[in-house]
């Protein structure tokens, strides 16, 4: 359980970080306009900024965290998002950015008023380096569990066999801990977190189920794993089932949750997932509606994926088939 104290602390922090993030934008676009300086090059949204032109620009990175529900906090640098949900319980970190980020990651974390030591899962969105580089440094720190499915357990410990590939920083490395499947329930104090297997952008992507509340009204949310397809026939046929279960299953879903602002494949219409929303968010008023709940715009984003993958599988088909002229 937070203590008064924390919760008032994270109040006045997220005042003043919302108040320096409504500015963001104008901000970076008069640096970018004087000085060629970090920003949103010509046509980039702020959200695509960070994993276009300024992806490799730590500083702009670094995000101020900030509250997005009562129990929700973004907690990552720009370009790969980092989540925190909070229960009476203790933490739950979904995905963990990479190095040279992590630290900023922790930071956040208190930045908003919560202990890190208090995560108790740091549960991936699937095995690809921007989202699991940090999860050894946090799990070090504070003994949480961490998990993912099978399938990309796999993915996670080839990379650390192969460590030292490419110059990217493995971060700290971890084994093979909690191996989640579909159906399972993840439970911290009050709060459940229901497992599905959601395959596509990896074999094992998960996405995560749970309820955030907007003043204490519930409004039913998933963590979707898996950005968009990769590998191929046979990653954009798991990737268009998967979207056709979404469809079915999650028809009514009010808050869909990314693991990026920018989503490469499918851009959000909103000009990113994450910072335009919540540039909205930082300025709403009593009465409006939560700019985070969007169950029409998650609909028209689900119709995109499921053409943009069958337009996919057909030109990999083309691709695999030999050429007759
Ligand atoms: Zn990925």
């Amino acid at each position: 359980m937070m203590r008064r104290s924390h919760v008032l602390s994270a109040l006045i922090l997220l005042g003043a970080s919302a108040a320096a993030f409504a500015q963001a934008p104008s901000l970076a676009a008069r640096a970018s306009a004087t000085q060629g300086a970090a920003g949103p090059a010509p046509g980039e949204t702020l959200s695509q900024s960070y994993r276009g032109s300024q992806s490799s620009n730590w500083e702009y990175q670094k995000v101020a965290p900030f509250k997005v529900f009562d129990n929700l906090y973004y907690v990552g640098p720009g370009s790969v998002s980092v989540w925190l949900l909070t229960t009476t319980d203790g933490l739950i970190l979904f995905d963990t950015a990479q190095e040279p980020l992590v630290d900023h990651v922790v930071d956040s974390i208190r930045k908003v008023g919560f202990d890190p030591k208090n995560i108790r899962y740091i549960l991936l969105s699937h095995g690809h380096l921007d989202h699991f580089g940090g999860a050894g440094k946090i799990k070090a720190l504070s003994g949480a569990r961490v998990g993912v499915l099978e399938e990309d357990w796999k993915l996670i410990e080839a990379f650390y066999m192969n460590k030292g590939r490419g110059n990217r920083d493995p971060g700290v490395p971890f084994s093979r801990d909690l191996v989640l499947k579909e159906g399972d329930t993840v439970t911290l104090g009050k709060t459940q977190i229901k497992v599905y297997h959601h395959p596509g952008h990896t074999a094992g992507s998960p996405s995560y189920e749970f309820t955030v509340y907007d003043n204490g009204r519930p409004h039913r949310a998933l963590l979707f794993g898996g950005p968009g397809q990769r590998n191929g026939v046979e990653g954009g046929t798991q990737f268009l089932n998967t979207i056709r279960r979404l469809k079915k299953e999650f028809a009514d879903l009010e808050v869909p949750i990314h693991v990026h602002s920018w989503l490469t494949t499918y851009p959000d219409p909103r000009g990113g997932t994450v910072f335009e929303p919540a540039q909205k968010l930082a300025q709403r008023k009593p009465g409006e509606p939560h700019p985070f709940v969007i169950n029409a715009e998650w609909r028209r984003w689900l119709d995109v994926a499921e053409a943009g993958t069958i337009k996919y599988i057909e030109q990999e088909k083309a691709k695999a088939k030999p050429q007759s002229n």
